[in-house]
């Protein structure tokens, strides 16, 4: 085969090179705590699995491959990833992080400041100046999720990763809501890319998970050194379980994508909406930059009800097949209030400041029929 390998492959094709055992075609699981050594002096390939176990490192090759990356680490949830990225830098650092990122993103990297280590700016990453007036103070680390979570907002990684890397700063792309089917956050500029694969690339929602890959060797060794010395990998049950739910990725998301589409469309029409966020729409603010470094507007749709926050309750009481819950990515439709939700640990200013408010709603479009969707949506609007 030449040239790079398509997703669909990639995942289907994800197998130890031999089981010398059986020759079993599904990877098994190899769930010892620790390895033989031939002898006191000889490290085998795999001695403890808190340092290095064959299920994750098939799943951290898979992952690279789908993400272009050099190596890393895969840990056990999207948070300790987040974790693992901050515990590289020196005390002191800078990092600079959009005000509209994912709630527990925004409290760890305001919890650590508040002990000291690191110095937080929280900026609108859209806002040129903004920007750059938080680059004045020299920055170890840049911050990207895009699209955002809960309001969809597009972050231009290219822009962005460049203007970092000129005043020395390391650029970390979160890849949850996009997945590497729809965006390669390293081809983009950055250096780091980080995943709570818990969400789609698990997909079924049974498990925690994470991973924090790099385009560098270098970097890559020492995200492997930080997880082993801080015990933040995942088991090998969860690896072997991801890697499970990864090769049905491409398929989900190709329906997942395609029932939001039909979904955003409806809701723009729709009178009791106030506003609609959905890359893939063409009034979207941000469409053009999205089609620039997505392949696809993924699977996500938040949206504001006319009513404002007081129907929110109201609507949500009248869905049966949605259901509120917080997570995304996964088989199911789930619906969530994110500022009393995902995005709590956010304070009331932080929320305002980024437009989480009361009537904001965000679904994670699932796998059900797209008509039956629809209509749990109709029953819960009924109900304002
Ligand atoms: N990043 C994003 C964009 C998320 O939505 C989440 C969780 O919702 C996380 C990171 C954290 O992942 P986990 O819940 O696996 O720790």
């Amino acid at each position: 085969m030449t040239g790079p390998r398509t997703p669909s492959t990639i995942v289907a094709a994800a197998r130890p090179g031999a089981d010398s055992a059986y020759g079993s075609v599904t990877p098994p699981i190899w769930s010892s705590d620790t390895f033989c050594w031939p002898d006191a002096e000889t490290k085998p390939e795999y001695d403890y699995s808190r340092t290095v176990n064959p299920n994750r490192n098939l799943l951290l090759d898979t992952l690279c491959e789908l993400e272009g990356a050099k190596g890393g680490a895969i840990t056990n949830s999207g948070q300790s990833a987040a974790l693992l990225a901050l515990l590289m830098l020196p005390a002191g650092s800078v990092v600079v992080a959009p005000h509209d990122c994912y709630g527990g993103t925004y409290r760890l990297i305001q919890a650590v400041q508040d002990q000291g280590k690191l110095k937080a700016v929280f900026v609108d990453m859209s806002d040129d100046r903004a920007f750059n007036a938080a680059l004045k103070e020299p920055a170890a680390l840049v911050w990207i999720e895009t699209p955002s979570n809960p309001l969809l907002r597009i972050t231009d990684i290219r822009r962005i990763a460049g203007r970092a890397k000129e005043a020395g700063a390391l650029v970390i792309a979160d890849n949850t809501l996009a997945t590497p089917c729809r965006q390669r956050p390293l081809e983009l500029g950055c250096d780091l890319v980080m995943h709570s694969t818990t969400k789609s690339l698990n997909g079924h929602g049974d498990l925690f998970g994470g991973a924090l890959l790099a385009s560098d060797p270098v970097l890559a060794e020492r995200i492997g050194w930080w997880a082993n010395a801080a015990g933040l990998a995942g088991s090998a049950q969860d690896a072997s379980q991801i890697l499970r739910g990864l090769r049905t990725l491409t398929l989900r998301i190709d329906q997942q994508e395609r029932s939001a589409i039909e979904i955003a469309a409806w809701l723009a029409k729709h009178p009791q909406v106030r506003e609609i966020h959905f890359p893939g729409l063409a009034g979207h603010k941000q469409h053009d930059l999205a089609s620039s470094q997505q392949s696809g507007p993924g699977f996500m749709v938040s949206f504001r009800l006319k009513q404002g926050s007081d129907a929110t309750a109201r609507f949500l009481c009248g869905l049966g097949l949605v259901t509120l819950a917080s997570s995304l990515g996964g088989f199911s439709t789930l619906i969530c209030k994110p500022s009393t939700m995902t995005h709590r640990g956010m304070p009331p200013e932080a929320q305002e400041t980024a437009g989480i408010t009361g009537d904001l709603l965000r679904l994670s479009v699932g796998l059900e029929d797209v008509a039956d969707i629809i209509a749990d949506l109709t029953t819960g609007f009924a109900q304002i």
